[in-house]
């Protein structure tokens, strides 16, 4: 039997990641023949195109697998099969011929590019232009920020305005070849932590488009895509949180001070039980946005996941590198790279605040709706 995608998860986690992430990161280098190898490029796409064509509660226990090694590579994948997901399932034949098989194969890396230097939680405040020429094709004018594997990436989806009118009304989703000589990047932002993942700015000069999502749809396009980015976040959390709980119970049940392990001392016992008792809790919200993304209720349960799983895994990061005490801060250990890296998956795909509008939002609906009369 093949092995099943949590499997496939676990290995790549364990056997390539954990033990060259510290190479990676010293190099600045992004490991991508390992990603293309690793058999979990094509996670959302459709098997007819070569996909696992997960279900999302099949997928919470690939991105908590992914978590466990890193969270930022786990989070460029999320990216990926985003891209390679809205591109097998939507793309138009053009759009599918040319970039369905390799990104399902992982030959291409897919980038996801929202963000602007002026427009982060508020994406409605991008203007990156989409202009038509009268033959109908499409071409690109602006800037974007904060492009995770730009210049590593080979295709980019954008989403850009089609007018100079205010609003979103108009915005659509389109596909941009990396290769085009008008797409430029800068230099790599100087990161906390992460070298390895490019991140930058990007400049896209006239450069030719495809329509992915028709004006008017991109928007709601978006929103659905980062909606599934989140609930992968969540789960990407869960996994980091997980990995910090059994490097600390690993190391208190050997390590003794005062003549007994760690873990046989109350303070120490008791901080692992409330670490533990937040994972279950993550857990929880994550598989529960599992199973609603895609409904009306998606939305709001994806954002309390979002909102509480890397909170959750901040805090577990901190208490677990505390109880190693000085040997959480070193390298021989994964904790303070975690606490970088739950800081991280804290803003990426939304911040806490933004979740907490999504949430706060449905609430005032909710008692709008008690005031009407039936
Ligand atoms: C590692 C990393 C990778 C990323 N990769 C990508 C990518 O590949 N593609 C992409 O498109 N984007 C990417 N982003 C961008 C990310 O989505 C944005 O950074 C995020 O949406 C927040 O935008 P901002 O940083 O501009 O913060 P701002 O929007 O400037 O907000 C600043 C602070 O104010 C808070 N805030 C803002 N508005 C409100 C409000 N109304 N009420 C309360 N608080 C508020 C925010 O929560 C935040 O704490 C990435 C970010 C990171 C950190």
């Amino acid at each position: 039997m093949p092995p099943t995608a949590p499997e496939l998860a676990r290995a790549f986690a364990s056997g390539v990641v954990a033990p060259n992430i510290g190479s990676w990161e010293q190099r600045g280098r992004f490991p991508r023949a390992e990603v293309a190898g690793s058999g979990l490029t094509g996670l959302f796409s459709p098997a007819d195109d070569g996909g696992l064509d997960l279900s999302f509660p099949d997928a919470v226990a690939v991105f908590e697998e992914l978590g466990r090694g890193d969270a930022a590579l786990a989070f460029s994948l999320s990216m990926h099969n985003a891209v390679a997901s809205a591109i097998t399932r939507a793309g138009t034949d053009q759009i599918r011929e040319r970039w369905a098989g390799p990104l399902v194969s992982g030959a291409a890396l897919g980038c996801f590019s929202l963000t602007e230097p002026q427009a982060g939680s508020d994406a409605t405040a991008i203007s990156t232009l989409a202009t038509q020429d009268p033959d109908g094709g499409w071409h690109l004018t602006g800037t974007k920020a904060w492009v995770s594997l730009g210049g590593e990436a080979d295709v980019y989806a954008v989403v850009a305005k089609t007018s100079t009118e205010p609003g979103h009304a108009d915005i659509a989703m389109f596909v941009v070849d990396g290769a085009h000589a008008g797409v430029s990047h800068s230099d790599p932002y100087d990161k906390a932590a992460s070298r390895f993942l490019p991140i930058t700015t990007m400049q896209l000069r006239d450069v030719p488009a495809r329509v992915l999502v028709e004006p008017g749809q991109g928007m709601r396009a978006a929103l659905a895509a980062i909606d599934v980015a989140r609930f992968d976040i969540a789960a990407i959390s869960g996994g980091l949180h997980a990995e910090a709980l059994d490097v600390a119970i690993r190391y208190a049940t050997r390590r003794t001070t005062f003549g007994r392990p760690l873990i046989e001392h109350q303070g120490v016992a008791f901080a692992l039980a409330d670490v533990a008792t937040e994972l279950e809790a993550a857990r929880a919200l994550t598989l529960r946005a599992a199973e609603l993304l895609g409904t009306d209720q998606g939305p709001v349960a994806v954002a309390h996941a979002k909102r509480y799983g890397p909170d959750a895994a901040l805090r577990a990061a901190i208490t677990c590198s505390e109880v190693l005490g000085a040997y959480g801060w070193l390298n021989d250990y994964p904790l303070a790279r975690f606490i970088a890296l739950a800081k991280m998956l804290q803003v990426v795909d939304g911040t806490a605040e933004i979740q907490r509008m999504v949430i706060a939002r449905d609430l005032a609906r909710r008692g709008r709706a008690e005031d009407r009369p039936a």
